[in-house]
């Protein structure tokens, strides 16, 4: 089954002008980033995300949070785009109408060399500041240690602590993203979305807005999940298998031609 999937899967992409590859947390997890999931056993799991993810929780500690998203950071630093992501930059150059839309923080499609990224919940390695939202252009920032008290860098603007440029509970995402991700997904022939459980809005509503209108959704992911329901093409194997294998045979039927 999953061979006639990949195989289809092949043809559709071959045979597609717009292509969307929107992608969440489980893109990244061979590259040995935790999935929200897992995270919630590990990352999170002596903290609360009300905490550390949140305006107020950062008002409240700033040094805490600031803290923890270095950790963060430095844990980030230390991986590497695996061969999912590499497929990704690689489908982008075969085909020219190629956008990457993603949940992910973390940066990696950029560093496997993707040049149209949307990131619909911001990077973990920009910052603004917390009042005026200005961006910070500085230096590339140091880590502290996850245990010393060393509070936030003031913006230097206006003196406000600088904060992670990501999307904390409670906040809009970046509206030019959300407008993007929405043309995109209104005009792809084919949307591949891959390792998102499809549950967190409005991210989640993507494949439908696709389908919707008359794209063709194809899911990659080892588990059923929200998405399922939209994909007319389910490949139930890990990213950094499925990928590959599939720009492999792309490229079998482009050669064909
Ligand atoms: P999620 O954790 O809710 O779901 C992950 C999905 O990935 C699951 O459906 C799982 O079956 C699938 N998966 C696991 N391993 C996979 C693999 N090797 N290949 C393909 N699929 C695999 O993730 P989500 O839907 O992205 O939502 C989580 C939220 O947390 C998002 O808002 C995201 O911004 C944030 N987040 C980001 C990162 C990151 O930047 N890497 C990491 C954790 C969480």
């Amino acid at each position: 089954m999953t061979e006639e999937a990949l195989e289809r899967a092949a043809e559709l992409l071959a045979g597609a002008a717009n292509v969307v590859v929107s992608t969440g947390a489980g893109m990244s997890k061979e590259s040995g980033i935790p999935t929200f999931r897992d995270a919630m056993e590990g990352l999170w799991a002596r903290y609360s995300p009300q905490e550390l993810a949140t305006e107020r929780g950062f008002r409240d500690q700033p040094a805490r949070v600031w803290s923890w998203y270095a950790e963060r950071r430095r844990q980030i630093a230390a991986c590497e785009p695996h061969a999912g992501h590499l497929a990704v930059a690689e489908l982008g150059r075969l085909l020219s109408g190629l956008a990457v839309v993603t949940q992910n923080i973390d940066g990696l499609h950029a560093a496997a060399g993707s040049e149209d990224v949307v990131e619909l919940h911001g990077n973990i390695n920009r910052f603004k500041c917390l009042d005026a939202g200005h961006p910070y252009a500085g230096e590339p920032l140091p880590f502290p240690d996850e245990n010393t008290s060393e509070p936030p860098p003031a913006c230097a603007v206006c003196g406000s602590p600088l904060r992670p440029d990501v999307v904390w509970f409670g906040e809009m995402l970046p509206p030019l993203a959300v407008e993007r991700a929405w043309q995109l997904a209104e005009n792809c022939d084919v949307m591949v979305v891959v390792g998102t459980s499809g549950t967190v809005w409005p991210a989640a509503e993507l494949p439908f807005v696709a389908r919707n209108n008359g794209g063709k959704v194809i899911e990659v992911n080892p588990e059923p999940s929200g998405v399922t329901e939209a994909a007319g093409l389910v490949i139930m194997r890990n990213a950094g298998e499925a990928l590959p294998e599939l720009v492999r045979r792309m490229e079998r039927r482009l050669a064909g031609r």
